[in-house]
Formats: C-alpha cells, structure tokens, sequence
C-alpha cells in the first residue's frame, strides 16, 4: 500500500469539488424550470449515483442520454462516470436508423430518455440489441409517457434517493464518455475518452479561456451557457471548465433563437461558444433587433469563423474569437491569441487573428505533414495536413481498427484538414481534404472564398464547393443566401472579389462564375455546411 500511497488518479469527481469549494452558493439555471446553487449539485450528483445503482449500472455499463442541454445533462456528465460507468450522449439530430446504429453499436445498457423523445425511442425500441432499462427526463408532470422499461420518472427517483454516494477511486485510464461523429458520410464512428484525458482537457481549456488577452474569454465572475449542443463533443468539454471554476450557468434546453436571447438577457450571460450559424441565428432575431450584446462574448468553432460574420456581430457588441477542434481531439486544440507582437498591428490586421484556429492549447503538439509524410516548415505558407499529438485525442474509433489505424497513422492524428502554421504558431484551417477545390491543377480553398464573399454587404451565409468542369476538372461554385431585398449576380460578384485578386489573397481563376441564390444553405445535424449535400443539389440542378 505504501507503494501506492502517492498515486492520485485524475478523476472527474475531482473537478466537481472544486466547483462547491470555491462557490458554494452559486446558480445552476435551467430555463425558467429551475435554479439551484453548487451545494445542491454536488447533493443531486450523489442522488443520481444512488439511482442508477440501485437500478443496476454497474462500472465498466455504457449509460446514454437523450435530452436537450439541461442541468440533468450536467449532473449526467457528472454522476455516470464518477460511478465508472460511460456516459453515451446521443446526437438526437441524427435520423432515427443512424441513432438506432449509434446506440447499439456502443452497447447501451440504460437509457435517459427526455419526454419529447419517447415517440422516437418507442419506434426504435424493438431492434435496440442491448438496452435493458431506461429512466424519464421531463420538464413536464409526466411520470412513464409510455417509455419501455422505464425504472421511474428522474425527479421523483432523485428526491427519494439519498444526497451523498462514497464515490471510489479507479484507474485514470478508464473511459468515461463516447460519442459518434456525425457520420455525413457513411455509418457515424464512436469517440471515447477517459478520466484522465478529460480531466487534462478541463485544466488546458480553462487557462486557454482564463488568460488568453484580448478578450480574456472566462474568468470566475463570467456566467456561462452553452449553445453547442451537449450531446455534440459534450458541449466542447465547457461544462466541465464552469464547473471546475464554480461559475454561474444557464443551461437552455432546445435552442430557440428568441429564448436564447431572453435568457442571456435575465441571467446576464458573459460567456458562451458555437456555430457561426448560431451566431446568424441569434442576429437575425426579432429580438435581437435594437439589441445591444455588448459584454458578450462567444468563442466559434466547429466551422470558419468568416470576417463578414464577424464584422456583424463586432457592430451590435459580440466579441467573437475563434477556435478550433474535432470531435476526435475532445475538442480544443487551439484558440485565436492575440500576442504582443499582434497588440501594436492595426485594428483590421488584429481582426484576422481573431478569425485564425489560433495557437495550439498548452500540451498541444501540431505539425503540418505533406502527402509523402514529410513534415513541412511552419513558414505561414507551407500547406499540407494538419496533424497532432496531446494527451486527450481518442485512442481510435470504438470498434473500428482500420479506420483507427488510419487515423493514427505514424503517431499522428490526422485531422483531415488542410493548414498552414506560420512564424506565431497561428493555425489556419485552408480546408478539409475532400472539400478543396482542384482547379486547373491549383488547389483552391474553399473556405478563402467563403471568408471573402461574406464580407460583401448583402451576403448572409455563403458555401463554396467544387463542381465538375471538363476542362478545368474543377470549378467553384457558390451558394449564397442575400439580406431582405438585396441582390446578386456572378458579374457583380466578380467585381467584388478583383481588389482581393489585386491584392494578392486569391488567383483570378479563384473567382466562382457559378452562382445561385437560395433562400437556406443545407446544414449537418450539428448546424455546418453541408457540402456533400450542397454538392449532389447543385449536381441535380445541373442535370434538369
Ligand atoms: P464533423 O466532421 O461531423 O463536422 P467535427 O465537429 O468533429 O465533426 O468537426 C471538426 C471539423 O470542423 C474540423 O476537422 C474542421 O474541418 C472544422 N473546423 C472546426 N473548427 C474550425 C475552425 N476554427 N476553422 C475552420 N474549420 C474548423
């Protein structure tokens, strides 16, 4: 025993008694359902504990969630794994076969299933292979709603459950949590992560968002919610940080732009982080309208962050800055910083930081491969893949070891994604692989282009894709969606875009003839473009 007597496991449970240490008294807000302080999560953290083990969950179980964001999401990420158990959080945006597909490809044991989604479960039901009981989540006075199996409503079963649970010590290594990727390309692959990973991943994103300047994104007097849904990279791992820190948190269930807003408003939300689509959401409002957001800050990821969405949000009082992540990396790897080199540049070279993946996060090692596996200088020009070592990228895909094997080729992640790093150690994402446009043997970013068309005042969302071209073997194609009343042509495009050319950012072949105007661009189930859609609609369009 002496020999052990050091070892400390990093464990989550960990991280949820700093939260009551420092702030005892402090709120965790669910919509206008309920807000309790830090000594009651801690209790209803124990209570839950109580309640799956007593329904049977054992260490080692996989126990999945279905639910909007919420405080039971919270208590979720929280209670399942302290009793070493795996918290499945299922992408309910996926079709019901690709969640059917998740769930029993992760063997789920037990189900918490939110009232709105018992249709869908009760549809899915007979050809789940391992689910043996399953628990109600409702805002509502329900207490079965006709979910199979079902040991009893959440509320009623915590309040009968005692408040504290002797929450033991087990291996770091032991994994806590999984997830599927989106899957916009065959079946989803399951992530997982550990104690030890996630522990790692909360203190690296709290000093990344605690003292990066300009602006310092979360410190202990923030209040905090989510608009990247829980189930997504559970919530970016943000839940864990604000708990750890003991902040204020408003958790918004299913995200109605109108209510997001209400709710930043009455609980005086400083910090959040999501999608640019979210962020074009919010802005276009009803009651956003004659808003000033000022004071509020939200870090974007998942996607490009595009100057013209940030030139928009920057003018009504959101201070945008971006990061970047993936599913596989748990997800922070790295965050736009402004260093002191960057404090004397002028406003408009400032802002382009902003827009950048940014610098990696402490621990983060990333290098830039070229297709021949040789690793290319971090010159601000050399562009190849952007892989990646830190200690809390999933080991593979859950029962997947091809695919894991090509994911971790020579000791490398890889990402997938086209970048170049330059002298700062700024990361710009050019593209993903399989989206660069291949134009007259040039490599086209298609994100470049987005970048510059939606600083065109009348675009408000734009997608740039190849589509086939005889003699070029690609051209560029864009999608863009206009302001009320506003209009635009390929010719007033190419306008647009020649200072750009002039100046050196894109080549004259850069410039898309093809354009159309749509009222909505198709979105992934996590709010992104969509450009495996976008392609095959623009394929049909050009076939009638
Ligand atoms: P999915 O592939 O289902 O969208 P992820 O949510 O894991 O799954 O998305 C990760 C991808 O999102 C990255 O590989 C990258 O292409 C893109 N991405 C994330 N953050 C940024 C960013 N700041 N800039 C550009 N692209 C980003």
């Amino acid at each position: 025993p002496a020999a052990n007597a050091y070892q400390y496991p990093l464990l989550i449970k960990r991280l949820l008694l700093s939260g009551v240490r420092y702030e005892r008294t402090r709120e965790i807000v669910y919509r206008d359902q309920l807000r309790y302080d830090y000594r009651t999560l801690n209790q209803r953290v124990a209570r839950l504990a109580n309640v799956l083990t007593a329904a049977g969950v054992k260490a080692g179980d996989t126990v999945a969630v279905m639910d909007w964001d919420s405080h039971r999401y919270l208590e979720c990420m929280f209670a399942i794994p302290m009793i070493g158990a795996v918290v499945h959080t299922i992408n309910v945006r996926l079709s019901p076969d690709q969640i059917l597909y998740t769930m029993n490809h992760a063997d789920d044991r037990f189900v918490l299933v939110n009232s709105e989604f018992v249709p869908l479960y009760q549809a899915i039901a007979g050809q789940l292979t391992t689910v043996q009981k399953t628990l109600l989540l409702t805002d509502g006075a329900e207490h079965d709603a006709g979910l199979p199996d079902c040991v009893g409503e959440y509320e009623t079963l915590l309040a009968a459950a005692a408040p504290s649970y002797d929450f033991p010590d087990f291996d770091e290594d032991s994994v806590a949590t999984t997830f599927y990727t989106t899957g916009t390309t065959g079946n989803p692959k399951g992530v997982y992560f550990t104690h030890r990973q996630l522990v790692l991943h909360t203190l690296a994103a709290a000093v990344t968002v605690g003292c990066r300047e300009n602006p310092r994104l979360m410190g202990s007097d923030d209040v905090y919610m989510p608009i990247t849904p829980m189930f997504h990279v559970h919530a970016w791992g943000l839940p864990y940080v604000a708990t750890m820190l003991g902040l204020k948190q408003v958790y918004p269930g299913r995200y109605d732009p109108e209510y997001l807003i209400d709710l930043w408003r009455r609980e005086q939300v400083t910090f959040s982080h999501c999608v640019p689509t979210i962020v074009q959401m919010l802005l276009n409002a009803k009651a956003a309208q004659g808003t000033d957001f000022k004071g509020w800050k939200i870090t974007i990821g998942g996607s490009a962050l595009t100057r013209g969405l940030y030139d928009q949000a920057k003018a009504r009082g959101m201070n945008l800055i971006a990061a970047y992540g993936m599913s596989e990396t748990c997800p922070l790897i790295s965050g736009a910083h402004i260093n002191d080199e960057l404090l004397e540049a002028d406003e408009d070279t400032r802002s382009t930081f902003h827009l950048k993946a940014g610098v990696p996060v402490v621990l983060v090692d990333a290098a830039i491969q070229a297709a021949d596996g040789s690793f290319l200088p971090a010159d601000g020009s050399s562009q190849g893949e952007l892989v990646l070592r830190a200690p809390w990228l999933t080991q593979g895909y859950y029962n997947e070891p091809e695919k894991s094997e090509e994911l971790w080729a020579d000791g490398w992640l890889h990402t997938g994604d086209v970048a170049v790093i330059d002298e700062m150690a700024n990361i710009e994402i050019r593209d993903r692989i399989k989206d660069v446009i291949k134009t007259g043997g040039e490599w086209l970013s298609s994100l470049t282009l987005e970048g510059l068309i939606s600083r065109h005042e009348a675009v408000r969302d734009v997608a740039v894709v190849g589509v086939p071209d005889e003699r070029w073997g690609e051209r560029p194609f864009a999608l863009v969606v206009l302001g009320e009343g506003c209009e635009l042509s390929a010719a007033d495009l190419q306008t647009f875009l020649e200072p750009a050319v002039a100046e050196g950012h894109i080549n004259k072949w850069a410039i898309p003839q093809q354009i159309a105007v749509v009222s909505e661009i198709p979105k992934t189930s996590v709010g992104k473009l969509d450009k495996k859609r976008i392609r095959s609609e623009i394929a049909r369009w050009q076939k009638e």
